[in-house]
Parts: C-alpha cells; sequence; structure tokens
C-alpha cells in the first residue's frame, strides 16, 4: 500500500527566537511553518515540536 506524503498539523517553536508557529509536519520528520516561507522570520529554519 503506497502513501502519499502525509502531512500533519502541529505546534512548532524556533530553536533560534522561540517564536511560535502554526506548522505542518511531513512524512519525513520535516517542520515547516505555515504562513511564512520555509524558514523563521529570524532567518532559523531549526523548530521543536510542541504538540
Ligand atoms: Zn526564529
Amino acid at each position: 500500500m503506497s502513501k502519499s506524503q502525509s502531512k500533519s498539523k502541529v505546534v512548532a517553536k524556533c530553536r533560534s527566537c522561540g517564536s511560535v508557529f502554526v506548522s505542518e509536519q511531513l512524512s519525513d520528520g520535516t517542520i515547516r511553518p505555515i504562513g511564512v516561507s520555509a524558514d523563521c522570520t529570524c532567518g532559523d529554519g531549526a523548530f521543536d515540536r510542541l504538540s
């Protein structure tokens, strides 16, 4: 059974500046904030999942 890439909605916090974003987590574990480009507005792209 092949599954297309599933995304789940999570809340994530930027490791650098602490901003919290509603984000989507891809099936490979990547967390991407929704509503901003790929990275946080501070320029960092590392997020910790909160929810
Ligand atoms: Zn940030």
